[in-house]
């Protein structure tokens, strides 16, 4: 392979190689300050700054927050604020939402990226304006201002003048057939937004990856953080052909047993989030029963610190797949 075509997003200028990383979304710094994270997080009413954080933070942790609010820096003379929000790294609109009643995200913004060789997503939202020419397709830059951060939602209580955030995520697409597959299985619910329903985006930790991109510089890779999270569980899906193995194909280990005897399936390693964060091919003399979906193992540990989105649970001494952890297989696979 001819190198410089092989180096995928690596830029290169004037001998310096820069890999392509994500950068924070406002002018907010105060993440790399040891002991500022108050200037930084904005927490739910009441509650202390890790609220504002990524995981289980909500609700004594039986609650998911699936991004970080981040703190406004300027307000206008109205005290709302002001700052602008931007893109964190190159790539594309996805999806723009202009009609804040239609979500608890109120106006929010898409991007699309391409890191590391995988398609990731960045997500902006409670926006009080989104850049008048923004639609699906339309480049941006890294830095590039594409919003005006705000506080719409609509939620009943809504988000006050005080806790004004940017509600920021770094996320992976589950798939194309969402729309299709939601309106089989929840066909009383609304889905105003297609395939850019919060449920077909799995959050990564925009902390973790702001601080490891900060520690590891340009060694700094999104697979190797996405292959380093914990494992809360090892499940079998009894399926070949599924959107997440050609976008997430980085995500694939190779199997020379498999790929000699035929593929019938895939081991997928998931985190707490359901992040499919490896698949392994199987055969079928290494899978196990019949099931199109099947429960192998569980971190317990994981499960015990990182319980809020109740993928697994165990009834008597068996561990099972939860609907929910059931739901995500199916639409992983649809
Ligand atoms: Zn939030």
């Amino acid at each position: 392979m001819n190198l410089l075509f092989g180096l995928g997003c690596l830029f290169i200028s004037s001998g310096v190689v820069v890999a392509a990383q994500f950068q924070l979304p406002t002018a907010n710094r105060a993440i790399f300050q040891r002991g500022a994270e108050e200037q930084f997080f904005v927490p739910t009413t009441g509650k202390e700054w890790m609220t504002g954080t990524f995981g289980c933070v909500r609700t004594d942790g039986s609650q998911f927050h699936e991004g970080l609010d981040i703190r406004c820096l300027q307000r206008d003379r109205r005290g709302e604020p002001s700052d602008p929000v931007l893109a964190s790294a190159d790539g594309s609109v996805a999806y723009v939402n202009r009609k804040p009643s239609l979500s608890n995200y109120g106006n929010y913004i898409i991007l699309r990226h391409q890191i590391d060789g995988l398609e990731a997503f960045t997500t902006y939202a409670h926006l009080s304006e989104v850049r008048p020419d923004l639609k699906p397709g339309v480049q941006v830059k890294a830095g590039e201002s594409i919003a005006v951060l705000g506080r719409t939602a609509n939620t009943g209580e809504g988000i006050s003048k005080e806790r004004a955030h940017l509600h920021f995520e770094v996320n992976l697409f589950v798939s194309e057939s969402f729309p299709v597959w939601y309106k089989k299985t929840f066909p009383k619910q609304r889905n105003d937004h297609g395939q850019w329903n919060g449920q077909n985006l799995l959050g990564l930790d925009p902390l973790e990856i702001f601080l490891e991109q900060r520690r590891l510089g340009a060694k700094f890779n999104l697979v190797q953080y996405i292959q380093s999270q914990p494992e809360l569980c090892r499940v079998f899906v009894r399926a070949t052909n599924f959107p997440w193995l050609k976008r997430y194909a980085a995500l694939v280990q190779s199997n020379p047993t498999a790929q000699r005897e035929g593929v019938i399936g895939y081991e997928l390693a998931l985190n707490f989030n359901g992040v499919p964060m490896r698949a392994i091919p199987r055969s079928a003399s290494e899978a196990k029963g019949k099931a199109k979906y099947q429960l192998l193992s569980v971190n317990e540990t994981e499960q015990r610190k990182n319980p809020c989105r109740k993928l697994v649970t165990k009834r008597g001494s068996r561990w099972e797949l939860t609907t929910q952890g059931q739901n995500l297989l199916k639409l992983l696979t649809y």
